[in-house]
Formats: structure tokens, C-alpha cells, sequence
């Protein structure tokens, strides 16, 4: 069998167009180096983010694979270490420790949780000055916003984020308690402060378990309730953009699926006062409604005020659904399908992840920028792709390895450093040798993975094939699937999820 993923690799990486050879990318002085200043922090007197030891950082070192110590273009991606406190503790779980400590010892107290608190603001990486880049990409990642949606900000600036996505509330649950005012002001004084525009680019993600295509009543009238309510904290907190996944037909008809998805939204718009919802496309097939932009286009046409709708594209979903944008002519005609399909004017946002499976899968499977199916031309395209301007970017990579001691911890390294990268992309030059060298050597170490997913692939379409020939259906043959294959058919979803509230 071929490993069609090392193909695949070379052959993006020299498909360039003689017009791309020519933008080429005088990034020496610019963008994606650490010691740019977001104005927000040279004003501001931000003067953690200045300091020396904060500055004085080291290319990443992400355990057994390094995705940082990227070059492109002479552009060094850095960032410092995760300090010890930060990788063990995580703040919520620190302000718990606080609540054990003596609570007659108020001065220490005091002292300790200051520290704390600057600890957790130390930067992994300067924010990038987005002015500074040749277009104005606003890159970010899905942070965390344990112990409330006040902390956010703050891991958003940690990792040099211009634009984030957040759960408002623990996504596993139906119930939450509701937004207290304090977290609410909180997070508003930190967006003023930070310089973060909560309107543009904060994109808050929907619940996994909320299915508005739901067909019975009363888990309908749940999914509903808990939308709303994140609509509501939307309204509340200033934020104007809220992406979730449109849902599942639950094998019923597609056309009713989607008129109940528009219906809900419809309520919903006019529940609510600003927030645009944005409708996230999707890899899977079958009952999953939003893996084609006709999907997308049909709820959209339902909605009765349309400057309350948007889409959102996910660069790994859009790859396994079957819309290329590996080289810049497939790109191109991805992004024209989409034009005329749904139209520019109602793409709201971006999430950019590589594709640990192959083109076409229908699997959702995340992969770090450039180690993927994807590979970094494909990231080229998107950042040098102009109607993107303005749009949060926001990456939802894995940063998930083993500690030291053998657990797993969160390399929130793994962000800031891929967020550099790609701000590197912008007006880089996909056809010098740097380019070329962070491409292979970024394929290299995703090569062991796609491998596996390919195999995967090749085996899923043989039965497929087998079964049609033999006319028997590959779901009888469901006794002979390994128990990797079920393990991994699974766990298919995991690349949409993230951690925590
Ligand atoms: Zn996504």
C-alpha cells in the first residue's frame, strides 16, 4: 500500500504559483518577531510583558516533537518556558488552594496570590502588533476560562492571541450557574484594557450538546434553553460573535432538520439583542448537517434576519469534508465554490487546524499547523488570502503531552509558538528555501500519524469496496472490526474538544 500522506506532502509543497514566487516577504523587520509591542502594552506600561526575563526566551520545546523554533523568512518564532507554577496548577485550581490556606494569615495571603497573579500573566509570547503585518490576520487560540470568563483574557494575552475563543460555561453540562456580575465587569475592564474587541474577535464556541435539529420536543426545547442562554451571557459580555456546530439529523430528513435549525435561530434572534450566530462547517457525513456549503446555505436562506447569521470555516473540517486547499489553485477554488454558494459577506470567523486525516475522510481529527494532511502551504493560502482580514483565526491544535512525570499536561507553548508561525506566513514566500525546510520539517513530524490515518482510510474504502462487490453491506461486517479501529472510529469527534469551561 501507498502512503499517499508523503506524496501528498511534496507535492504541496511545490505547487506554487509563479505570481506567489513573487510575493515575496520582506518579514525581517516584522510581524511574527516576539519583540514586537502590541501598542496596548507599550502604553499601557505593561510592564511584565516588557521585562527582561520575559524577553530573553527560548525556542519551545514541546517534549518529544518540537513545533516551535519555526523560521520563515527569517522570522524566529520564540517563546519562553511555561513556568513551573503555571504548568502543574492551573488557576482555578490554585485559587482552591488559596481557600485552604490559613485564613488568620491575611498578609501572606495577600503577598501569595499578588505572585500568583503575576505568574499567571507572564507571557509565553509578545502579542504581535497586528498593524505590524503585512494584512491584519487576528490570530489566537481556544483558551481556557476555568474559574470564569474573566480569566481569558489574560491566558489570551499569555500566548500573544489577537482574537480568542472561549466556552462560557462548562460545556458538558445542561446547567450552569448563571454569569455573575463581577466576572461579567471583570472581563469587560480586561477586553478595555488588553485592547481586545469583544464585538470582532472573541468567538465564544457552543456547547457539544446542544443539537438544534433535535426532533423531539423536549430535548428540543433543552437544546434551546441552554443556546439561548449562552446567546444571553453573549449580549451581556459584549461579544458579538457565537460559533457552534449546526447539528444532526438524527436520520430524519435533511430539509426538516435544517428548517428546525432556522427555526430555533430565528427565536433566538429575536431573544436576544446583537450576537450573530455563526454556523461552523463540519467534516462528517451522514447525519451531520454542515459538512457541504449547501448545507450551510440552505439554514442561512431560512433566517429571517440575516445580519444574524455567519459561517465560520474550519480549515481541518473543510479539508476532510472534501474541499481542498492544499495548493493556491485549490484553494482559490474552494474559496470561489464558497463565494458563490453562501457568499463572502456572511464568513465570520476562522478556526485553523491541520488534519490528522486525509482528504475527503469525513473524519475530524486536529493536527498541529504543518504536521497534517494539510501541511503549512495550505496555511500560506489562508493567511495570505485577503477577505480573511479582520476575522478572528483561532486554533484548536492539540497541545496535549506527557510531563516529566509521566501525566499529561497542557503545553500552552504549543499555541504561542504555532501562532507566531502562522503570523510568519503572512506575505511570507512559499517558494524560498525556508518556507520549504519548516514544511518538511513540520511533515516530518506529523509522518508517523498521517501514516496511521491513511492506513485507516485505505482499509475503511477496501471493505466499502468489498461490500459493494460482494453486495453485502459493510455494517454487517461490523463484528470484524478490531478493536483499534472501533477505538479510533470513537474517538473520531476528539479534535472539536477542548479541556474546560
Ligand atoms: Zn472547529
Amino acid at each position: 500500500m501507498i502512503d499517499t500522506g508523503d506524496v501528498e506532502a511534496s507535492s504541496a509543497a511545490s505547487t506554487t504559483k509563479p505570481t506567489e514566487r513573487r510575493t515575496s516577504a520582506k518579514l525581517e523587520s516584522a510581524s511574527a518577531d516576539t519583540k514586537v509591542q502590541h501598542p496596548s502594552h507599550s502604553k499601557s506600561g505593561h510592564k511584565r510583558v516588557k521585562s527582561k526575563t520575559d524577553l530573553d526566551s527560548k525556542s519551545l520545546d514541546t517534549g518529544k516533537e518540537s513545533i516551535s523554533g519555526l523560521k520563515i523568512d527569517g522570522v524566529k518564532a520564540k517563546a519562553t518556558k511555561e513556568p513551573k507554577q503555571l504548568s502543574q496548577k492551573r488557576p482555578a485550581e490554585a485559587e482552591d488552594d488559596d481557600e485552604l490556606e490559613n485564613k488568620a494569615n491575611k498578609t501572606i495571603k495577600k503577598r501569595k496570590s499578588k505572585e500568583k497573579k503575576e505568574k499567571v500573566a507572564m507571557p509565553l509570547a509578545v502579542r504581535t502588533a497586528v498593524g505590524s503585518l503585512k494584512h491584519s490576520m487576528y490570530i489566537g487560540a481556544h483558551i481556557s476560562a476555568a474559574g470564569g470568563v474573566q480569566n481569558s483574557v489574560n491566558n489570551a494575552l499569555q500566548i500573544g492571541c489577537n482574537s480568542f475563543a472561549l466556552f462560557l460555561k462548562s460545556q458538558r453540562k445542561w446547567t450552569n450557574p448563571p454569569l455573575s456580575p463581577d466576572a461579567r465587569d471583570q472581563f469587560k475592564a480586561l477586553c478595555i484594557e488588553h485592547k481586545y474587541d469583544a464585538t470582532k474577535h472573541i468567538l465564544p464556541h457552543g456547547s457539544y450538546l446542544v443539537n438544534l435539529a433535535q426532533a423531539d420536543p423536549e430535548k428540543a426545547e433543552q437544546a434551546y434553553s441552554c443556546f439561548l442562554d449562552d446567546l444571553k451571557r453573549c449580549d451581556a459580555l459584549g461579544i458579538e460573535l457565537y460559533n457552534f456546530h449546526p447539528g444532526n439529523t438524527g436520520s430524519n430528513a435533511r430539509p426538516e432538520a435544517i428548517a428546525r435549525i432556522a427555526a430555533q435561530l430565528n427565536k433566538a434572534h429575536k431573544a436576544t439583542k446583537n450576537v450573530i450566530t455563526v454556523l461552523e462547517n463540519m467534516a462528517g457525513s451522514g447525519n451531520v448537517v454542515g459538512s457541504t456549503w449547501e448545507d450551510l446555505r440552505d439554514i442561512i436562506a431560512l433566517i429571517d434576519n440575516k445580519a444574524r447569521v455567519g459561517v465560520c470555516i474550519d480549515t481541518c473540517h473543510t479539508f476532510a469534508a472534501g474541499y481542498d486547499i492544499r495548493s493556491a489553485e485549490a484553494f482559490k477554488e474552494t474559496m470561489d465554490k464558497f463565494e458563490s454558494i453562501i457568499g463572502l459577506s456572511y464568513l465570520k470567523a476562522l478556526h485553523l487546524n491541520d488534519s490528522k486525516a486525509p482528504f475527503a475522510s469525513h473524519r475530524d481529527l486536529h493536527a498541529n499547523i504543518g504536521t497534517g494532511f494539510l501541511g503549512l502551504r495550505a496555511f500560506h493560502n489562508v493567511m495570505n488570502y485577503l477577505p480573511f482580514q479582520g476575522l478572528p483565526m483561532v486554533l484548536e491544535t492539540p497541545i496535549e503531552r506527557k510531563g516529566p512525570d509521566g501525566k499529561t499536561i497542557e503545553d500552552k507553548g504549543v499555541w504561542a509558538a504555532e501562532i507566531k508561525l502562522l503570523e510568519g506566513l503572512v506575505g511570507a514566500d512559499a517558494a524560498s528555501d525556508d518556507f520549504k525546510k519548516d514544511d518538511q520539517r513540520l511533515q516530518d513530524i506529523g509522518a508517523e500519524e498521517r501514516k496511521k490515518h491513511q492506513n485507516q482510510a485505505d482499509k475503511k474504502q477496501q471493505k466499502t469496496l468489498d461490500a459493494l462487490f460482494k453486495k453485502v453491506s459493510p455494517k454487517k461486517k461490523g463484528k470484524a472490526r478490531t478493536k483499534e479501529t472501533l477505538d479510533d472510529e470513537e474517538s473520531s469527534d476528539a479534535g472539536c474538544s477542548h479541556s474546560d469551561a
